[in-house]
C-alpha cells in the first residue's frame, strides 16, 4: 500500500514537474528570443549609429587633410615645375593613404600622383564642382582600372580669393568598408550608404541593385510600411528601424542620415544571427534546466526510496518477529479483520505452545531454543495456505487463523501438524522431543479479536491439563465456569465479612447403636442469587488463590465457639471434625493459629478433629508427618479424609499416626453388585483397624451398606442414611442434655 502511494506519488511529481519545466523552458525561449532581438534591435541601432558617425567623422576629417595639402599645393601656383607638383602629390598621396591625389587647374591642365585615365567628364565634372562649391564629394563608381567602387573627393585650391584649381582624391575603399562590415554584429550584418533617392553609393559588397526603394517594394515588412512611406521618412531624414521578410530570411534594417550630401547608412542584419544566438542561449539554458531536472528527480527518487527503506524498517520493526521473520502479535491483531473476511468467516483461532519449552532452553541452551522456534515457523509457513496466517506472538505461543469446515476434519488437520512439529522441530542429538498442545476457537460469533483470543486460551489450558489429545476447542461452558469462578473471587471477601459463610454439621455415628460420636463441620455459602452453595463450588477455587486458608480458620473459630457455646447451654458435646486443606500445610503459621482459636474458647483440644486429605498426604509425607505429630502432641485427633479415592498407598498408614481413616464415598460405589469389592473392602478395614485406627465409612446412603459396613467391623458411620450436613439448629437438636456431674 505504502509502496504504491510512493509510485504513484512519483509518477504525479514527475509529470508536473515535466509539465512546469516544458512550459519554462518555452516560455524562457519565447523571452530569451524576444530579450535577445530587442537587444539585437539596439545593437543593430548602435552599431549603425556609430558607422555613420565614423563614415561622418572619415569624410570630415579627409576632408580637412585634402584642404591642408590644397593649401600647401597653393604655394606653387602657377605650378610652373609640374614635376615638383606631381612628386609633392605622390608623397602625400602615401602619407595620407590615398588612392590618388590630383590636381585640375583653371584651364584644364592634369597633374596626378600616378597615371591614370579619367574620362574628360569626370574630370569636367569635379573642376566644375569645386570650383563652384569650394570642395566636392561623390562616388565614382567602377575604377577604370580595378572595377570597384571609389569615393572621389575635392578641395578648392584658391589664389587671391577665387578658385585656380581643384584637388581632388580616390579614396581607398579600405578606408571605408570596415565602416560598413557591421563587425560589432559577428560580421553578419552589413552597411550600405545610399543617396536619399534610394540610389546606392556604397556598398560593403558590390551592390547589384539601381535602388534600395526598389530592391524593397516586394518586402514582406513586419509592420504596417509602404515603400511611400519609406521614402518621405527618408526625405524627412528620420532614423529608423523596420524588419521585413527577405527571400533569405528575415531581417533588421537601420535607416541613418549621413551629413553629407543627403545620403543614409542603411545597416542589415539577418534576424537568423537573433535566431542563432537564442538558441544557443537557450540550449544552454536547456541543459541547465535538464541538469536541474536530473538532480532534481534523483534527489525526489532517493528520498521516496529512503522513506520506502525506512518505511520497510519501521514495518519490520512493528511488524515482524525478529527470531523467525514470521509476523508478530501487532501484525496480526491489525491484519486480523481483513484475513478472517478473506477465509468467508470459516475459520478457526488457534493458539498454541510447546510443552516445557523452558527445558529446551535450560537444558540446551538459548541458541537450540531459537532453532526450534524457527523451525517452527518454517513448518508453519509450509503448512499453511496463503489465505491463512499466523504470528509468534510471545516466547514458544504461536496464534495461527486457519480456514474451518468441520471439527472432525480440523482435528485431522491438528494432528498431522503436530506431527509435523514433533518430526521436524526436535533438537538434532537432543532426547526431547517436541510436545505441542492447542487450543481452538471456532470462529462462530462476530466478537472482538481479543475475546476470541482469550476463548483459544481458554482451550489451550485445558489442553495442556490433558496427558493425550493435546488439541481442545473452546466450549461456552468455559467461559461460563470461569465468569462464575471471578464473580466467586471477587465476592468471597465480602462474604466472608457478612457473615455468608455458614456451618453445617453431619453426624458420625456408632454402626452399632446408631448414637451420635461426632460430627464433621462443612461449610455452605448462603448467596443471595442462588441459595446455599455446596463447597465443591467453590473450595477449589479458594485453594487457586489461597482463600481457604482464612475460611478453614473461619471455620474452625466457629466450631470452638459451638463447642463452648454447648458447654454453656449444658448440651453433651461430640468431637468435631474440621476440614483442612493442604495448604495449611506448609503454612508456618498453621498450628500457632489453630492454637489460639481454640484456646480462645477455652476448647479442650481433643474435642477437634483434624481432616487432611489422602492426597496431601501422599504428596508430601515428611511435611505430613511433622504437622500430624505436632497436632497429636496439642492434643488433637488426625484423620485420613477421602482414602480410596485416589492413590491410596498403605504405605502412608504405616509412616503416618493417624487415629482415623475416612473411607471415600467411591471405595464404597457399586460394592453391591461386586464381589471382588466386598473382600478389598473387608480387608482393608480389618488392616486398618488391626493398625489400632478407627475407621469412618463415608456417604452411607442405604440399608445394605450400612449392614455390610458394620459387618467388616467399620467403628463410624458416616452418610445421609444417618443424617444429612444439618444446619446447626437442627444439629443441636441432636444433642442431649449433659448428664449432670458425678461427684
Ligand atoms: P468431604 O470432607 O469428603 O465431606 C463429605 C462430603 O460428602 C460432604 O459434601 C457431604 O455433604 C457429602 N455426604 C455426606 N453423606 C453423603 C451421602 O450419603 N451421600 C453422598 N453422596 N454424599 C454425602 P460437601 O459438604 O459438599 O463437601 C464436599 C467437600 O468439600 C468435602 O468433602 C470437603 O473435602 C470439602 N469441604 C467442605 N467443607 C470444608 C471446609 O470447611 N474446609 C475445607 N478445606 N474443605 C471443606
Ligand atoms: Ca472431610
Ligand atoms: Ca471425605
Amino acid at each position: 500500500m505504502v509502496q504504491r502511494i510512493s509510485f504513484r506519488l512519483f509518477i504525479f511529481i514527475f509529470m508536473a514537474a515535466a509539465l512546469v519545466i516544458g512550459t519554462g523552458v518555452a516560455l524562457y525561449w519565447r523571452q530569451v528570443s524576444h530579450i535577445l532581438e530587442r537587444d539585437v534591435k539596439t545593437h543593430v541601432a548602435a552599431a549603425g549609429e556609430e558607422a555613420a558617425a565614423d563614415f561622418n567623422r572619415l569624410i570630415q576629417t579627409d576632408q580637412q587633410i585634402l584642404e591642408s595639402i590644397a593649401l600647401t599645393v597653393e604655394d606653387t601656383y602657377p605650378w610652373a615645375d609640374p614635376r615638383r607638383l606631381t612628386e609633392f602629390l605622390k608623397r602625400q598621396t602615401q602619407h595620407n593613404y590615398f588612392k590618388l591625389l590630383g590636381v585640375i587647374t583653371e584651364n584644364g591642365s592634369i597633374h596626378l600622383s600616378s597615371p591614370y585615365e579619367f574620362s574628360p567628364s569626370f574630370l569636367a565634372d569635379v573642376k566644375a564642382r569645386t570650383l563652384e562649391e569650394g570642395h566636392y564629394l561623390s562616388v565614382r563608381q567602377a575604377d577604370p582600372v580595378d572595377g570597384e567602387d571609389v569615393l572621389v573627393q575635392s578641395a578648392a585650391i584658391m589664389q587671391d580669393g577665387r578658385p585656380v584649381g581643384a584637388l581632388f582624391a580616390l579614396q581607398q575603399p579600405e578606408r571605408y568598408r570596415p565602416l560598413l562590415a557591421l563587425s560589432a554584429m559577428g560580421n553578419k550584418g552589413y552597411s550600405m550608404v545610399v543617396q536619399s533617392d534610394g540610389v546606392p553609393v556604397l556598398g560593403y559588397y558590390k551592390t547589384s541593385f539601381s535602388n534600395v526603394f526598389d530592391l524593397l517594394s516586394h518586402a514582406d515588412f513586419d509592420e504596417d510600411i509602404t515603400i511611400s512611406g519609406l521614402r518621405s521618412s527618408v526625405q524627412n531624414r528620420e532614423h529608423f528601424l523596420v524588419g521585413y521578410q527577405a527571400s533569405t530570411g528575415h531581417r533588421f534594417l537601420h535607416f541613418i542620415p549621413l551629413q553629407i550630401n543627403g545620403w543614409y547608412l542603411i545597416s542589415a542584419l539577418p534576424t537568423t544571427f537573433v535566431a542563432q544566438q537564442a538558441q544557443h542561449l537557450t540550449w544552454l539554458s536547456f541543459l541547465l534546466f535538464i541538469s536541474v531536472f536530473v538532480i532534481f528527480f534523483a534527489l525526489i527518487f532517493y528520498i521516496l526510496h529512503m522513506r520506502d527503506y525506512s518505511n520497510r524498517q519501521l514495518f519490520n520493526t512493528a511488524f515482524v518477529d525478529q527470531l523467525t521473520g514470521a509476523d508478530n502479535f501487532n501484525r496480526m491483531c491489525e491484519q486480523f479483520p481483513e484475513k478472517l473476511a478473506a477465509l468467508n468467516g470459516q475459520a478457526a483461532l488457534v493458539i498454541f505452545d510447546i510443552n516445557k519449552f523452558k527445558v529446551i532452553n535450560d537444558l540446551h541452551g538459548y541458541e537450540r531454543g531459537n532453532q526450534v522456534l524457527q523451525r517452527v515457523a518454517r513448518v508453519l509457513r509450509e503448512d499453511l495456505s496463503p489465505d491463512e496466517s499466523f504470528c509468534r506472538s510471545t516466547a514458544d505461543n504461536f496464534i495461527l487463523l486457519l480456514k474451518y469446515t468441520d471439527r472432525k476434519s480440523f482435528r485431522g488437520r491438528i494432528h498431522n501438524l503436530a506431527t509435523q512439529l514433533r518430526r521436524d522441530c526436535t533438537v538434532a542429538d537432543s532426547c526431547l522431543m517436541i510436545d505441542v498442545a492447542f487450543g481452538v476457537y471456532e470462529v462462530k460469533e462476530n466478537i472482538p479479536f481479543y475475546i476470541m483470543l482469550d476463548r483459544a486460551h481458554l482451550a489451550l489450558e485445558n489442553a495442556k491439563k490433558r496427558s493425550f489429545d493435546k488439541c481442545q476447542f473452546y466450549d461456552d461452558s468455559d467461559r461460563k465456569r470461569i465468569v462464575a469462578e471471578k464473580q466467586i473471587e471477587n465476592t468471597m471477601e465480602a462474604a466472608l465479612d457478612h457473615g455468608d459463610f455458614a456451618v453445617y454439621l453431619q453426624p458420625k455415628c456408632d454402626f452399632a447403636t446408631g448414637q451420635m460420636r461426632g460430627a464433621e463441620a462443612l461449610v455452605r455459602w448462603n448467596r443471595m442469587s442462588e441459595g446455599i452453595v455446596r463447597p465443591d463450588d467453590f473450595i477449589p477455587i479458594f485453594e487457586k488463590n489461597g482463600f481457604i486458608l482464612r475460611l478453614d480458620m473461619f471455620i474452625l473459630e466457629s466450631v470452638a465457639r459451638l463447642l463452648a457455646a454447648w458447654q454453656v447451654k449444658g448440651l453433651q458435646t461430640v468431637p468435631v471434625a474440621v476440614n483442612f486443606s493442604r495448604l495449611h500445610l506448609n503454612d508456618a503459621r498453621y498450628i500457632p493459629q489453630m492454637l489460639r482459636l481454640v484456646n480462645k474458647y477455652n476448647v479442650p483440644h481433643e474435642m477437634i478433629e483434624v481432616e487432611l486429605t489422602e492426597s496431601v498426604i501422599f504428596n508430601n509425607l515428611t511435611r505430613a508427618q511433622d504437622v500430624i505429630t505436632r497436632l497429636h502432641n496439642y492434643g488433637f485427633s488426625v484423620a485420613m479424609d477421602d482414602f480410596g479415592s485416589g492413590y491410596s498407598s498403605l504405605n502412608v498408614l504405616k509412616s503416618l499416626q493417624f487415629d482415623s481413616i475416612k473411607l471415600d464415598k467411591e471405595f464404597l460405589a457399586g460394592f453391591e453388585d461386586n464381589p471382588h469389592a466386598h473382600k478389598v473392602i473387608e480387608g482393608a478395614v480389618s488392616m486398618i483397624k488391626s493398625l489400632g485406627i478407627q475407621v469412618v465409612a463415608e456417604g452411607v446412603e442405604t440399608r445394605d451398606q450400612a449392614d455390610f459396613l458394620r459387618q467388616t467391623g467399620c467403628d463410624l458411620a458416616q452418610g445421609y442414611f444417618f443424617s444429612r450436613p444439618l444446619p446447626i439448629e437442627q444439629f443441636e437438636t441432636l444433642l442431649k442434655p449433659a448428664s449432670p456431674q458425678q461427684p
